[in-house]
């Protein structure tokens, strides 16, 4: 890789700026100072270090955020704000994308990576990935839609669900629910309801494989993915 392209992705700036450091003599490959930007190095032969810290190069990144309500599941829009504004400019630079979308008002877990291998495996429909989210019903919501929901429901373009399971946290006319599917048909979770004559008021997703969100997380907040979550995904 060039020299310039490892210390601009890796976050030093642009081709530009990185061009000053080089002149600086800020920059050293294997302990000696380089100017010439087009060199080729490897990090991970090569020590390549700025001020006497090596660079620690990473390809690919992995984040988990506490979607807010407001911004969209998308990389870049011309009107909404993205998921992706919510990132630090030093993260956006690894053009990381959110796996699978939320709807603009549903909050929580949301993986956000560069990673196009992870991202397949997590949304291939073959894979059957259970999604489990919490959500608040207009309605009273009954063991009878669990059962509904267990068979399978048919949604408002007549396709048919595969088995959901439901959990009543508390039936009432404004009742609280918990739902795993292992699909991710668009606006999925609200359209399952609506089939059985309910709407959702509040939509929230708590995990998705075997990752779950961190609690700790405020809305809008983010981390990286420990390694122990990283690897019970792959
Ligand atoms: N199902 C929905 O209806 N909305 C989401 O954002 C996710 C699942």
């Amino acid at each position: 890789m060039r020299l310039d392209k490892l210390l601009s992705n890796m976050g030093y700036g642009s081709r530009k700026e990185v061009k000053q450091l080089l002149k600086q003599k800020a920059v050293t490959v294997d302990g000696i100072h380089v100017k010439d930007a087009a060199m080729h190095v490897d990090p991970d032969k090569q020590d390549v270090s700025v001020y006497d810290e090596r660079v620690i190069y990473t390809e690919f990144v992995y984040f988990m955020m506490n979607k807010p309500p407001g911004v969209i599941s998308a990389t870049e829009d011309s009107r909404e704000a993205t998921v992706i504004d919510l990132l630090e400019p030093l993260h956006q630079h690894f053009e990381p994308f959110p796996v699978g979308r939320l709807d603009k008002d549903t909050e929580g877990l949301l993986l956000l990576t560069n990673d196009g291998t992870l991202t397949h495996n997590l949304l291939s429909p073959k894979k059957h990935v259970p999604k489990v989210y919490y959500a608040q019903i207009d309605g009273v919501v009954t063991e009878a839609d669990g059962e509904a929901f267990a068979r399978g429901v048919e949604l408002d373009d007549g396709y048919v669900t595969k088995p959901g399971k439901l959990v009543i946290l508390k039936s009432a006319e404004q009742s609280e629910i918990e739902l795993t599917i292992q699909e991710g048909k668009f606006h999925q979770v609200k359209r399952m309801f609506e089939a059985v004559g309910k709407r959702v008021t509040y939509l929230k997703r708590l995990s998705m494989g075997s990752l779950k969100l961190d609690e700790s997380l405020d809305l809008g907040e983010y981390r990286e993915l420990t390694p122990e979550e990283l690897a019970s995904l792959q």
